[in-house]
């Protein structure tokens, strides 16, 4: 395997996370907003814990070289391979890397990156957001051991991306696929009426938001209003409508 760029050396030096090149084993439609990417290489290196991400190098064509951020879906140390479920209902540059990878292809990654991590001492853990975050949802919710709760509310385009998992014995699990219908991407309503709809457990539980910048902040502010403090709320914007990402992988702010 060859060696990482010199750019995502010195992007993993900065960032206090590692370089490497995997290879792609698979790319496989799980639905029509949603490919699976197996990776092999430095698995243990990249991957962190579950609700850590990876940089991906997705790009580098013309002179500008295209990083974006998947959310590690699932690993095998044995095997030393990883899984990215990356969406692929638009037209981007990590989409489009998506649905061209085929196996054998080399790319570089730096991870483990983030830190929306499992909070240890919550009873019960809310997960929400778009089909962008099923991939870190799934792959914390599948860490939680009895006798904790999990509930996942996630906005979906499809029916077929109803993606489900089995999560441990003795877990609890609420799941809600909202239909988006015909609103905008940067519509909250569906999110917000499902939450509205939602009884939250008794005891302390954790929060995890993710998906697209303005439905994310509003998302928050509707926890709040149901009680969650701060601390109890781990949020992260991974896109934006009508907007690419920049091509560090955040999605670009302005005002809030
Ligand atoms: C920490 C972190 C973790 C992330 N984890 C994941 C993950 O596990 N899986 C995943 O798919 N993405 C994830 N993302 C988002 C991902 O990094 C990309 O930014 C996003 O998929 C869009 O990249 P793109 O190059 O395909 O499109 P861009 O070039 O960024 O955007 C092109 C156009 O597509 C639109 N668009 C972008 N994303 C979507 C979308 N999901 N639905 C509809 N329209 C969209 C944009 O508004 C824009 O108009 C994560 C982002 C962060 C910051």
């Amino acid at each position: 395997m060859r060696e990482p760029l010199p750019s995502s050396q010195d992007l993993a030096r900065r960032l206090g996370a590692h370089a490497h090149v995997s290879r792609v084993v698979a790319a496989r439609p799980l639905s029509p907003s949603l490919t699976e990417v197996e990776l092999e290489g430095a698995a243990a290196a990249l991957t962190g814990q579950p609700g850590n991400d990876v940089m991906v190098l997705v790009d580098q064509r013309g002179p500008r070289m295209v990083r974006r951020r998947y959310s590690v879906r699932s690993v095998d140390l044995d095997a030393d391979r990883f899984r990215l479920w990356v969406t692929t209902g638009h037209d981007g540059a990590g989409s489009d890397w998506a649905r061209r990878a085929t196996a054998g292809d080399e790319v570089d990654v730096v991870g483990p990156r983030g830190k929306v991590l499992v909070d240890p001492h919550a009873a019960w853990h809310l997960f929400v957001g778009d089909v962008s975050g099923l991939g870190a949802f799934y792959r914390m919710a599948e860490s939680l051991t009895a006798p904790r709760q999990a509930l996942v509310v996630v906005e979906i385009d499809h029916d077929d991306d109803a993606l489900t998992t089995s999560l441990a014995e003795g877990v609890a699990v609420t799941g809600v696929f909202v239909d988006r219908r015909d609103r905008r991407r940067d519509d909250p309503q569906g999110l917000l009426l499902a939450l509205a709809a939602l009884a939250m457990p008794a005891g302390d539980g954790h929060a995890y938001v993710v998906g697209e910048l303005s439905v994310l902040h509003t998302v928050v502010d509707a926890l709040h209003d149901r009680g969650l403090d701060d601390h109890a709320i781990s949020a992260k914007s991974y896109w934006r409508a009508d907007r690419a990402n920049a091509d560090h992988g955040e999605p670009e702010r302005d005002g809030r």
